[in-house]
């Protein structure tokens, strides 16, 4: 079994972006900005946002946060969202989610310009990667696919699981891993909460994505020897050894899977590192308008 590292990966992916700022801003770019807007006092987005900010700091960005109350109005939001479009300094910008659930996400991310749209959720964004075309992948499905080239893993001719269809992580991963592409090439099964043989079908992955939010819910049995196992879950689980009173689990239960694979990711320490190097990526792109021009 071999660990994939996201730790190790997420840092030599910042010092080499941090390199390639330098070189841009040295043959007279400006320096690539990345604004969040952050709605509510959600312990874990709160988390998330600070650690997007400090990765811009590290590599040499510059960032805004915007912080809004939880009541704040869809309206009001849909005015932030414009001044973002419409500030010619910012590169991309996010906005964290979940949303309370007085405000629309899809008429939010449908607002924000596509140019700018860094964690690649505006339809635009979505149907110019289903189509091929140069786009901004969101964040976490490219963090996985940089793990995966980092690593060498053969993917071509491959089965592919995917657990989980959502917009941000299961679908978009479902579409990567089949086009013809290297890290791709897989035939795909994406699977949701309404399959009902789910177990048999992860049993005959090579490669098995588990987006689902359930504390360790993948154990050996789920695993066929040799695969190939990249856990995306993050839940907090109440945990009274730890001072915070809680601990990170993924949905793999590493320890039992672990030994059946050939490759898999750590909960801390894998792909939720890796997701923060797909939305710098993003935005160093968007600096240098790499995608739209
Ligand atoms: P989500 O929007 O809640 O979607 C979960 C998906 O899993 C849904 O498609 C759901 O099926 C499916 N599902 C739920 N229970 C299932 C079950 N028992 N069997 C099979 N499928 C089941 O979640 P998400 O936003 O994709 O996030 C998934 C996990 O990844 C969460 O733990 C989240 O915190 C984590 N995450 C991590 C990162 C990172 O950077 N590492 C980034 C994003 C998310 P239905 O569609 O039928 O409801």
């Amino acid at each position: 079994m071999q660990l994939l590292d996201g730790k190790a990966i997420s840092s030599q992916i910042k010092s080499e972006i941090k390199v390639e700022v330098e070189n841009w801003v040295a043959s007279g770019g400006k320096k690539p900005h990345l604004a969040a807007i952050l709605v509510g006092q959600d312990g874990a987005s709160e988390t998330y946002v600070a650690s997007k900010i400090r990765s811009c700091e590290e590599i040499g960005f510059t960032s805004t946060l915007l912080k809004f109350d939880a009541s704040i109005t869809e309206a009001e939001l849909l005015d932030a969202v414009a001044s973002l479009n419409n500030n010619a300094d910012v590169d991309g910008f996010i906005v964290q989610l979940p949303l309370p659930k007085h405000i629309s996400e899809n008429t939010i991310m449908e607002a924000v310009d596509p140019k700018k749209d860094v964690d690649g959720f505006h339809p635009i964004n979505v149907g110019r990667m289903c189509k091929g075309l140069p786009a901004y992948i969101s964040a976490t499905p490219f963090g996985i696919l940089e793990m995966l080239i980092r690593a060498g893993v053969e993917t071509s001719g491959k089965h592919c699981v995917v657990i989980g269809r959502s917009q941000i992580v299961g679908l978009p991963m479902s579409i990567l891993m089949q086009r013809n592409d290297y890290p791709g090439n897989c035939t795909v099964t994406i699977t949701h909460s309404k399959t009902p043989n789910l177990k048999e079908v992860c049993q005959t992955a090579d490669i098995l994505v588990a987006a689902l939010g359930r504390p360790e819910f993948v154990t050996a049995d789920y695993v066929q020897e040799g695969a190939v196992v990249i856990d995306v879950g993050i839940s907090r689980v109440e945990d009274a050894t730890k001072k915070s009173g809680f601990a990170i689990k993924g949905d793999v239960n590493f320890a039992d899977v672990a030994p059946k694979t050939s490759y898999i990711t750590p909960v801390p320490g894998g792909v939720g590192l890796m997701t923060i190097c797909g939305l710098l990526t993003n935005t160093l792109k968007a600096a240098r308008k790499e995608i739209y021009g």
